[in-house]
């Protein structure tokens, strides 16, 4: 989607997102995710942590930490940041200045969070460091002031540049996100645009994650037009970068389709998509996916912006605030793939299906 955000003209989304705000300020109603496994996207594009300056306090580089050093719980909350546009001028609810967004990602690293994809999460394959929290950045309706490229250059203010600008800056800290796109992602308008743009973000590391084709209130569509849009962004997406797979999706103005289902699986045309995650609009952190109250298709997001005009107090920090003064209930990492590593106190909360897995210190 280029110009308007369409969310923003959209009182359902307002109402909604005001309300999902409020009950998630008012304390941690937690809603959730699940899930196993790696996206051949993650296997050839991932760059690797570069650790440079700058350490937080506690988390350990070392793939063999101590949990109970670390403080390991890997039942604890995961936030996942909602963003649409990075612009310097600031015209709704939605909007982020570039100089915002990178004080809040610093933050972000700051306070030993570290950026992973939504299929990482809805995988429970965050392979993040001992000592550090998973953070999920996600952005909605492909603007171009998220990725822009300029002569083989990326923009130094889009969203892309700044996260793998601030990266750089921590330690074990390899840049990561999920962009949930539409039929006209980043502005590039042809096929060739598409294939270089969508190529470079994929090698980058980031997922490229459906919106869905058309930007359609689901609710509004019938069953055959709601598996169209997922399918024909699938396409479009493999047009440009066959070897991507599209595995998880945002819901446009955060409104399920009449047939739930359809959100996560289905089949259009002979080509069959499944979304391993769903991501709502609001409102506070996701829980573990190791955690039985996870419900991948139905994460909730944080918004990173603020929801009174753009103006005041982010919302984001709001929540990062939160966990800041309950540490205890934040996901912290063993580091240990492939294992669930928790408190022994909190082994009996883990899901049954993660039990083999699990880790007690
Ligand atoms: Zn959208």
């Amino acid at each position: 989607m280029t110009g308007t955000d369409p969310n923003d003209n959209d009182p359902r989304l307002s109402r909604r997102a005001l309300l999902a705000g409020a009950a998630g300020l008012a304390g941690l109603a937690v809603a959730a995710c699940a899930g196993p496994d790696r996206p051949r996207a993650a296997a050839t594009g991932r760059p690797l942590a570069s650790p440079t300056t700058s350490s937080p306090a506690s988390p350990s580089a070392s793939p063999a930490a101590d949990p109970a050093a670390v403080k390991a719980n890997e039942l604890g909350v995961i936030p996942v940041m909602m963003y649409h546009r990075i612009t310097p001028t600031v015209a709704g609810e939605f909007d982020m200045t570039p100089k915002d967004f990178r004080a809040q990602l610093q933050r972000l690293f700051h306070e030993g969070y570290r950026p992973v994809r939504t299929i990482d999460l809805a995988r429970g394959e965050m392979n993040v460091a001992a000592g550090y929290t998973p953070v999920v950045l996600t952005f909605d309706d492909g603007y171009a002031d998220q990725f822009r490229m300029s002569g083989g250059q990326l923009d130094p203010e889009c969203a892309v540049a700044i996260i793998l600008d601030v990266a750089k800056e921590f330690p074990d800290c390899a840049p990561a996100g999920s962009f949930n796109i539409n039929n006209d992602p980043f502005g590039l308008s042809t096929a060739t645009a598409r294939a270089t743009g969508l190529r470079t973000l994929h090698e980058l590391g980031f997922e490229i994650a459906n919106h869905t084709f058309g930007h359609d209130n689901l609710g509004r569509l019938d069953s055959a037009g709601v598996q169209r849009d997922f399918v024909q962004l699938q396409r479009l997406v493999r047009e440009a970068v066959p070897e991507a797979s599209v595995l998880t999706m945002a819901l446009p103005f955060g409104v399920e389709p009449a047939n739930r289902a359809l959100a996560s699986r289905g089949t259009w045309q002979g080509d069959d998509y499944t979304n391993e995650a769903v991501l709502l609009v609001g409102a506070n952190p996701s829980t573990s996916p190791f955690s039985p109250t996870f419900a991948p298709a139905a994460i909730p997001r944080i918004r990173g912006t603020s929801w009174h005009g753009g103006t005041a107090a982010f919302t984001g920090t709001y929540w990062l605030d939160y966990l800041s003064r309950h540490r205890s209930r934040r996901y912290v990492s063993a580091g240990n793939p492939g294992h669930v590593t928790v408190p022994r106190a909190l082994a009996g909360q883990v899901a049954p299906r993660f039990r083999d897995r699990l880790v007690t210190y």
